[in-house]
């Protein structure tokens, strides 16, 4: 459906339609390649039956059309229009294309009217009505002669011009796409791949160095880029002025792979991609917020290539920006990135009368899993405690590991320390299958993507839900009965929620259940990131704007006196974005509205 139906390039109409009038008419004209091939050796020749058919002979007609009217379309659009997603694109190699494009189809339109004006269509001409009409510019003498062979070699001579031209240039996509979008991701949005760290000697890989690191689906990612510029219009890191851009991204990758691909399989030395081809900088901007991803209409997956490019920087050169270093010791010593005693884990329940599973006891209905940020930060402690009361109040058997709680890992995988995420990844599914826990709550969506999509690469299978998804039910179901309001709320989807893990509609039941809603510009699968992904949590913003007072802006253009959260990333970032900005905006996650509802 993402090729044949080119279902990602019709989510933006005009552009969507013109690329989908050029594909499909390429895959409807490609008969008369052969054909005109055919009569290019022998003007009387054509291919058997389909020659002869007028419907083919219509269908070429409205093709060509359409194929037109998609190439002017995309000069305006490149000439007049002028978007910033083609900002760095090779658009000179572009016009190249699409003046090639415009002279097939006008010579194929052009060599049909002069083979009609002279008689020589082995289809009935009435079927074919543009070629008729212009069929009429030409007499039925030796000039038309001359012309009808001129138009017909012209065609496949263009037509050859760029088969040529094509493996040296972007569109090199044409042949790539479609086996992109095959072998593209049909894991979960938010699993990264895991490395193997018992492989043999010859098959380790500590993330990507240099071309020869590259999988070949990250070879093919490169060749596919179309340079639309879609993920570069998506991406918060570009629009907040960092410099990562996605597209320039890949096409960096791929200018590298062109360059020393056959140096590395000639077994010869390259170059590391780390600063040739991308530079530090761009790679420790992504948020890994999967925005790209998400409109890439060629499934290229941004992420996976900076995460690989993370790994080899922190694994094999100690080279990451220094301020994430206390974050990575913290991980390490103190098993959460705010570097607090574990035994402080649970405080938060103090006097709320939480469970806390001890080794050898009765596993619980439900696992809560608090999460480093509800347990440590004092904001989204709040979260923590809410839950906690909704599930009480709903009577869900659930308890808490406490101390035993360790981070998940998941900032220590994104910043690129694959061998620490790991060891905790270990450590944590060894506690939870002791305790034989079967379900898990989470409230913090990078755990919970990351017990639910990762865990299971270690022997960890859970039915894992957001306590969202959770609360949503029990609300359902009657076991939580909140009281509406006319308070206006907009709700922010967190990417690792609602873009990685498609959870959109049951943060919004209990928005609805609690205030009145009102969306924000971008939401659901398009949201905007926080700032916090990608360990970002941990690292300095210090070029462009920041992104979560873009997110806050947006917010507070809806009017909305309430910015509910799912996450409690999204609860501190979107928190301090507000007091920087001075706006009269409460920040706060939906668990606590809908306590407090119950409490009103
Ligand atoms: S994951 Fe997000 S921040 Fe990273 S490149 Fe893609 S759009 Fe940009
Ligand atoms: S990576 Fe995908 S979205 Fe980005 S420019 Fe290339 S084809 Fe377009």
């Amino acid at each position: 459906m993402i090729v044949l139906g080119q279902r990602k390039l019709l989510q933006r109409l005009v552009p969507g339609l013109v690329h989908a009038f050029i594909f499909w008419g390429f895959l409807v004209l490609f008969p008369t390649i052969v054909m005109a091939t055919i009569a290019a050796v022998d003007r009387e020749s054509t291919l058997p039956w389909l020659g002869h058919q007028g419907w083919f002979a219509l269908m070429v007609d409205v093709f060509a059309v359409l194929v037109g009217v998609g190439v002017v379309t995309a000069a305006v659009i490149r000439k007049v229009v002028r978007p910033a997603r083609f900002e760095g694109s090779h658009l000179g190699e572009a016009d190249l294309i699409l003046a090639l494009i415009a002279g097939i189809v006008t010579t194929l339109l052009l060599w049909h009217a002069s083979r009609i004006a002279l008689g020589l269509n082995e289809w009935p001409a009435s079927w074919s009505p543009v070629s008729k009409g212009l069929s009429t510019l030409f007499g039925e003498g030796s000039a038309t002669r001359a012309l009808e062979r001129v138009f017909d070699w012209a065609h496949v001579l263009i037509i050859l011009s760029f088969l040529a031209y094509l493996p040296h240039s972007k569109h090199l996509h044409i042949f790539t796409a479609a086996i992109n979008v095959f072998f593209g991701r049909t894991r979960a949005g938010g699993r990264l791949e895991p490395l193997s760290f018992d492989a043999p000697d010859e098959e380790l890989r500590f993330g990507a160095g240099t071309v020869a690191d590259l999988t070949w689906k990250q070879v093919v990612d490169t060749f596919s880029c179309t340079e639309c510029g879609r993920c570069q219009d998506a991406c918060p890191a570009w629009a907040t002025g960092k410099k990562l851009s996605p597209k320039l991204l890949i096409m960096g990758l791929r200018d590298q792979v062109f360059a020393e691909g056959p140096l590395s399989l000639a077994g010869e030395e390259v170059s590391p991609l780390v600063p040739n081809a991308v530079e530090d900088e761009v790679v420790w901007d992504c948020v890994t917020c999967g925005a790209c991803i998400e409109v890439c209409p060629v499934s290229i997956e941004h992420v996976d290539h900076i995460v690989d490019l993370r790994r080899h920087l922190v694994m094999v050169e100690s080279r990451f920006p220094s301020e994430s270093e206390t974050m990575l010791r913290d991980v390490e010593r103190a098993s959460n990135p705010w570097g607090k005693p574990q035994p402080e884990r649970a405080a938060w329940a103090d006097g709320l009368d939480v469970r806390v599973l001890e080794p050898g006891d009765e596993p619980p209905e439900v696992l809560y899993w608090v999460g480093c940020a509800a347990s440590f930060d004092e904001r989204a402690k709040r979260a923590a405690q809410s839950t906690a009361k909704l599930l009480q109040a709903a009577g869900v058997d659930f308890a808490i590991l406490g101390p035993r709680e360790s981070c998940t890992g998941d900032p220590a995988r994104r910043m690129g320390n694959e061998y620490l995420f790991q060891s905790f990844a270990q450590q944590n599914v060894e506690t939870l299958n002791e305790a034989r826990v079967t379900k898990i709550v989470a409230s913090c969506p990078h755990c919970f993507n990351t017990l639910a999509n990762e865990y299971p690469d270690f022997g960890g299978r859970y039915e894992v839900m957001h306590h969202t998804e959770l609360l949503a039910e029990l609300v359902r179901d009657g076991r939580l009965a909140p009281a509406g309001s006319e308070t206006e709320i907009t709700y922010h989807d967190s990417c690792y929620l609602a873009r990685h893990n498609d959870v959109r509609t049951e943060p919004r039941e209990l928005v609805a259940a609690v205030g009145q809603p009102i969306e924000m510009k971008r939401s659901g699968k398009k949201t905007f990131c926080c700032g916090a992904g990608g360990a970002h949590m941990w690292m300095e913003e210090n070029r462009g704007k920041p992104i979560n007072e873009e997110r806050v802006r947006e917010a507070a253009e809806t009017g909305a006196e309430t910015l509910a959260v799912a996450c409690p990333f999204c609860t501190v970032m979107l928190d301090d974005g507000v007091r920087q900005m001075g706006k009269q905006l409460r920040v706060v996650d939906v668990s606590t509205l809908l306590a407090e509802s119950l409490d009103s």
